[in-house]
């Protein structure tokens, strides 16, 4: 029977934000989830370790936590399997990342549910209701099938650096519950979506780091979902009010005209006004060959390029 050790997090509210960690054995069978073993713990070793759960089976989402630094679902993490990983060390356990602690691995869940509910994740369809139901199409609703996989267990919202940064961000797992409705062709409300989405705090702050794709246990891909509600913002024609949206903005301009990027073009775009008392310097840089031309310059093959450009923007 294996033997394996787990170094957890205990946090105490009265304790300060270090608290401790506590060293705990166990010899378990070989298919033991992470879940099962700090159960197991609470069970035979200290009734006062704290975790949240409820269905064990990666549905409902409560169990989220870091295993070795990594946010998992508990219930759907083998022993085993962690310990290969780490080279048999003793597992770490934390509490998921940008969270308040509230005892051990029990975590303030309020700004998540608030985020989520500000995204209004409810369709609201426009017109008279019909007779009996509104029909939608496989087709259509393949388009947001993977977005309706999310279960919110904020794993995506534990790894991401934009709230690790700026708390106020909206985080991945609301703005992918937001393409689910924004893309939902029942829903009426795709421009105010755009508009809501695209504010300070939305789309446009996300770093594309791509740790919400890699650690959400469900394949929802939020980092997709945002990637597509800011060509929702593009094509309701509100990507103006938002530095980032106008610089991703100049990256598509710059492509379409010289079928590259025009690094000159960037700055202008995003921060008009700030460019503006940057000229002298720009020009000084312009003259000493520091700077690239801002004429566009064009590459050999532009039309491939925009062929290409044409077909990424039919298939999304
Ligand atoms: S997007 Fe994935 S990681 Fe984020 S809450 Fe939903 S299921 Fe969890
Ligand atoms: S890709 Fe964006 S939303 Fe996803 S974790 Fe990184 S910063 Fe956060």
């Amino acid at each position: 029977m294996p033997t394996s050790t787990f170094d957890i997090f205990r946090f105490q509210p009265d304790q300060g934000p270090d608290s401790y960690r506590q060293a705990f054995t166990l010899e378990h069978g070989t298919d033991l989830t992470l879940l099962d073993a700090i159960l197991r713990l609470q069970d035979e070793q200290d009734g006062t370790l704290a975790v949240r759960y409820s269905c064990r089976s990666a549905i409902c989402g409560s169990c989220a936590c870091k295993a070795d630094g990594k946010t998992v679902l508990a219930c759907m993490s083998q022993v085993e399997d962690l310990k290969a990983q780490n080279g048999g060390q003793p597992v770490r356990v934390d509490p998921i990342g940008n969270f308040r602690p509230l005892k051990d691995l029990i975590v303030d869940m309020d700004p998540f549910w608030d985020k989520f509910k500000s995204v209004k994740p409810y369709l609201i369809p426009d017109g008279p209701a019909p007779e009996k139901e509104r029909i939608v199409s496989k087709e259509a609703m393949q388009k947001i099938y993977n977005e309706s996989k999310c279960i919110l267990c904020a794993a995506c919202y534990s790894e991401c650096n934009s709230l690790a940064a700026d708390p106020e961000f909206v985080g991945p797992a609301a703005l992918a519950w937001g393409f689910r409705f924004a893309g939902d062709e029942r829903d009426g409300q795709r421009h105010n979506r755009a508009k809501l989405y695209s504010g300070e705090h939305g789309v446009w702050d996300c770093t594309r780091c791509m740790y919400c794709n890699e650690r959400c246990p469900k394949g929802v891909d939020p980092r997709d979902a945002i990637e597509k509600l800011g060509g929702i913002a593009f094509s309701e024609g509100v990507s103006w009010a938002d530095a980032g949206a106008r610089h991703a903005k100049a990256f598509l301009i710059s492509m379409r005209t010289g079928g590259k990027l025009n690094e000159t073009l960037l700055v202008p775009f995003t921060n008009p006004i700030k460019s503006q008392l940057d000229l002298p310097f720009a020009l000084r840089m312009l003259s000493k060959g520091k700077a690239p031309s801002p004429i566009p310059h064009k590459v050999k093959n532009l039309g491939e390029v925009k062929k290409l450009m044409k077909n990424v923007k039919e298939t999304i």
